[in-house]
């Protein structure tokens, strides 16, 4: 069963992966575990979603 509130599903700007789910007002950095970027998140108040890509995995 799903809780009242709706969660916010955070999903991988890279590659699409959804990452976590996420709170208002949440800052945080997660490893995608599918292609290995740094997602840097941004939750406003608002609920509106920031990603960033702050390391970018190295492929040869
Ligand atoms: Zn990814």
């Amino acid at each position: 069963m799903e809780g009242e509130r709706k969660r916010l599903y955070v999903c991988c700007p890279g590659c699409s992966r959804r990452l976590c789910t996420a709170k208002e007002n949440s800052d945080l950095e997660i490893e995608c575990p599918k292609c290995g970027k740094v997602i840097k998140i941004l939750v406003s108040s608002e609920r509106k979603v920031i990603t960033e890509i702050v390391k970018e995995q190295q492929k040869n």
